[in-house]
């Protein structure tokens, strides 16, 4: 078994986009300034944005941080993103999910400019994306397909098995891997919460991409030998050994899985060092346009 160090790989990434940040700087042309917006106090997106600003600060970006009060309403937070679609300093921007009930995601993921939503969730971008026109991918699948071609994990002709169809994960994860592009090629199903055999689906699997959030779901026996196994799934589960209270578990049963895993990613230190990565890397695409 080999494990798939997102950690080691995101931080590669971030080394890469430090260069080009400094050549981008001595050729005298712009910072990239990525800007987050983050509405209400959720312990769990509090901590994913700052430590994208954070991220942001080691590479050599510019950041802002757009802290508004839980009961901001939708009105304001479209003023908000109308501010920052027409700052020309501003080259990408996110507004972290979820957000507090009296808003409309949709309505919200419409307003963000497409050229800087670093996030990929635009339907313009989400459309470009599916046809093959190079943009901005959603970070999550952008990391994996990223961990996939940096390990150089064969995906053509493979049976891909992807458990989730969320419109952040599971679903462009299905659509990417079965184009014609790196990391791509393959046959892909889409499993979800309707899905009737998925034990005799992921025992086809040469790869089973795992997004659903139930903790330690896939186990042993519901994989073959030499299974490439990337675990998406981030859950807080009580842990009152530990000083915070909780430990992080991913969507596989690591124990029984890895056994017979030819490529396992841990949690944490697999996938969600990724998804940092490359907003980071969209941030920078967004100033460069250098999509390949
Ligand atoms: P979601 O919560 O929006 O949707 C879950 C999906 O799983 C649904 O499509 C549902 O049909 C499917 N599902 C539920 N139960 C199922 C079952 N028993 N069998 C098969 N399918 C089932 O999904 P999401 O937003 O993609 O999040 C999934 C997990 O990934 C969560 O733990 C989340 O925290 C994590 N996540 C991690 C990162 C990262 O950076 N590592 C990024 C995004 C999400």
């Amino acid at each position: 078994m080999k494990l798939i160090d997102g950690k080691a790989t995101s931080a590669q990434i971030k080394e890469e986009i430090a260069i080009e940040v400094k050549n981008l700087k001595k050729k005298g042309l712009k910072t990239p300034h990525l800007a987050a917006v983050l509405v209400g106090t959720d312990g769990a997106s509090m901590t994913y944005v700052n430590s994208k600003v954070k991220a942001c600060e080691k590479v050599g970006f510019n950041s802002t941080l757009i802290d508004l009060p839980e009961d901001t309403t939708e009105e304001q937070l479209l003023h908000e993103i109308d501010l920052l679609n027409k700052d020309a300093d501003i080259d990408g921007f996110i507004v972290q999910l979820p957000l507090p009930k009296q808003i409309d995601e949709q309505k919200v993921l419409m307003a963000v400019d497409p050229n800087k939503d670093v996030d990929g969730f635009h339907p313009t971008n989400v459309g470009k994306m599916t046809l093959e026109i190079p943009t901005f991918l959603p970070a999550t699948p952008f990391g994996i397909m990223e961990l996939l071609e940096r390990y150089e994990i064969e995906t053509s002709g493979k049976n891909v098995v992807v458990i989730g169809r969320s419109h952040i994960v599971g679903r462009p994860m299905s659509i990417l891997m079965s184009q014609k592009r790196k990391a791509g090629d393959a046959t892909v199903t889409l499993a979800h919460s309707r899905t009737k055999n998925l034990k005799e689906l992921t025992l086809q699997a040469d790869i089973v991409v795992v997004a659903l959030g139930v903790a330690e779901f896939l186990t042993g026996d519901m994989v073959k030998e030499g299974v490439t196994i990337i675990d998406v799934g981030i859950t807080r589960l009580p842990d009152a050994t530990k000083k915070r209270g909780y430990r992080l578990a991913g969507d596989v049963d690591f124990e029984s899985v890895s056994k017979k895993a030819g490529y396992i990613t841990p949690v944490p230190g697999g996938v969600g060092p990724m998804t940092i990565a490359m907003l980071l890397k969209n941030t920078l695409l967004a100033v460069t346009k250098n999509f390949s």
